[in-house]
């Protein structure tokens, strides 16, 4: 057994640093194999999307090269994961196989499965935390239920006192002998298709984006110094860089959240950012944290709205409002750059995907899992985790819920949050010339303001594709079905 290898059986984990599984894995002095199946049969609806995908091919290859640095050898394989792992584990001699815990019900079958395939081979099989600050049964009420609502949640948490220290980045592994890594049969990345090529929709996300572990870590350091200090005052301002955009990184886990507390913590304590500041974004990183306990506490929290009452809401199933809303085409100004921005890079700022989605389930009374679905598949940080419970937020149908009743007025948003229109002039540019004043209202624009900036309404620029006043008054309408 001597030489048999250690398997670590990545999933959302893609790091070194503070991975209290591959650590383990390291301490044992056998030979490590990393082992990454991509698996779009087990999560069914959730196989990652395009832009995740995008994500997952650079972030793939750049751990494999941190992993070789190290000694180690991360092998690729696709089909059903639990399956795979075992017949790895079985061709490979594996003594055991170690991974990060995942906490939604099919993440948790599958493990079990792995768990019991494992075990009936003789394999030892050992799950680990590290995607949590906490695991999702340890911050729970009084009566040891889970918190329904944020704040009570975020107080209870910081009242379990100090977090764990994150671990060390591993930094040596045993190399597996090549017998091994005949056996182990890895994949060649680029087979995998997961890069768009016809078209090559990925420009903007290349821009935008560099995947992978050392960005993540470079990305904190640039938040904290630059960034973190004024985040309570510019995180709400989507023209601005004011916030850290860790989010894709934190969804493959190239980064953990302890990793995250730990550093902005450590800057606090070297007078780098002001204590509140740091509460504020870390209190961000705590909602992350509490959709995930959503998730694990409410086995179908990803398709049913956690309010029952809203489970025969009457959504209208509109295939022309909805394509309008995807392709940023609603006349909304601040809502079509939100969606631009979001096919363009991959990514939406937090203010703007409020918006956006207030105006899918109110406005357009179109459903919440209509959103959530057009986001899995265009986010890079799709997390089914933070965009489930962003969306039953949105929707009024989830935990600690915006109320139905409150309706964003995509106008006075815009005005409060993008005052001289520099978001929407960056991804609306057909309205770039519209003067601050009517940048977010240009259907009341007088005619030859428009003319002067080149808006012909209807053909440069759709109007509104519908109107405020009616649609508020016709979601609350629907609402009233849920009273009954
Ligand atoms: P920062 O403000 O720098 O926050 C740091 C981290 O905290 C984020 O990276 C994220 O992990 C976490 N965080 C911040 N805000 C929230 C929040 N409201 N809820 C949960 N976690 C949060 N986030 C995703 O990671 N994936 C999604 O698929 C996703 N879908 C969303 C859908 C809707 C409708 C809404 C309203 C929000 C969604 N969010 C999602 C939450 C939030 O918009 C993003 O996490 C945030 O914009 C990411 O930017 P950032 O990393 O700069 O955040």
């Amino acid at each position: 057994m001597q030489n048999a290898p250690v398997i670590v059986w990545f999933r959302d984990d893609l790091r070194l640093d503070d991975h209290p599984a591959l650590a383990a894995a390291a301490e044992t002095g056998a030979p490590v194999l990393g082992l990454y199946v991509l698996d779009d049969e087990t999560p069914g609806e959730w196989a990652l999307g395009g832009a995740a995908r995008w994500w997952l091919h650079g972030s793939l290859a750049r751990l494999s090269k941190d992993i070789e640095t190290i000694g180690g050898v991360l092998v690729l394989r696709r089909g059903v994961a639990h399956e795979v792992v075992e017949e790895v584990a079985k061709a490979t001699g594996a003594q055991a196989v170690f991974w990060s815990r995942r906490y939604a019900k099919w993440e948790r079958d599958q493990d079990s499965a792995a768990k019991a395939a494992l075990g009936e081979a003789g394999v030892e099989a050992k799950s680990f935390p590290g995607k949590l600050l906490y695991e999702p049964w340890i911050v729970l009420t009084k009566d040891e239920t889970p918190y329904r609502v944020f704040t009570p949640f975020w107080k209870a948490l910081r009242a379990k006192g100090e977090l764990r220290a994150p671990l060390d980045p591993v930094s040596s592994l045993a190399p597996p002998d090549v017998p091994t890594l005949d056996a182990a049969k890895s994949d060649d990345l680029d087979d995998w298709g997961l890069l768009p090529t016809r078209p090559d929709w990925a420009g903007g996300l290349r821009e935008a984006w560099t995947p992978g572990e050392p960005a993540a870590r470079q990305r904190l350091g640039r938040f904290l110094k630059n960034a973190a200090a004024a985040y309570p005052d510019q995180r709400d301002i989507p023209s601005e860089d004011g916030t850290s955009r860790l989010s894709p990184h934190l969804r493959f886990g190239e980064i953990s959240p302890a990793r995250i507390w730990a550093k902005t913590m450590a800057a606090v304590e070297a007078g780098e950012i002001p204590d509140k500041a740091a509460e504020k974004f870390l209190s961000e990183v705590v909602w992350r944290e509490f959709s995930w306990n959503l998730v694990y506490h409410n086995d179908d929290f990803p398709t049913e709205p956690l309010h029952p009452k809203f489970k025969d809401f009457p959504w209208r199933d509109d295939a022309e409002a909805r394509a309008a809303w995807e392709r940023g085409r609603t006349g909304y100004p601040i809502v079509d750059a939100g969606m631009r921005e979001l096919w363009e890079t991959g990514w939406m700022h937090n203010r703007v995907r409020m918006i956006v989605g207030s105006l899918l389930v109110k406005h357009l009374l179109l459903s919440w899992r209509d959103g959530q679905r057009w986001f899995w598949d265009t986010l890079a940080d799709a997390d089914l985790g933070n965009n489930t419970a962003g969306w039953q937020w949105i929707g009024g149908c989830g935990a600690d819920a915006a109320p139905y009743f409150r309706i964003f007025n995509p106008m006075t948003q815009g005005e409060k949050f993008d005052p001289d229109g520099a978001y929407v002039r960056r991804y609306v540019p057909e309205l770039a010339k519209l003067p601050a004043k009517h940048i977010h209202t240009p259907w009341e624009a007088p005619a030859e303001v428009l003319k002067k900036a080149g808006v012909v309404l209807g053909e440069t620029y759709p109007r509104p594709i519908i109107d405020h006043k009616r649609g508020r008054e016709r979601a609350l309408e629907a609402f009233e079905t849920t009273k009954s």
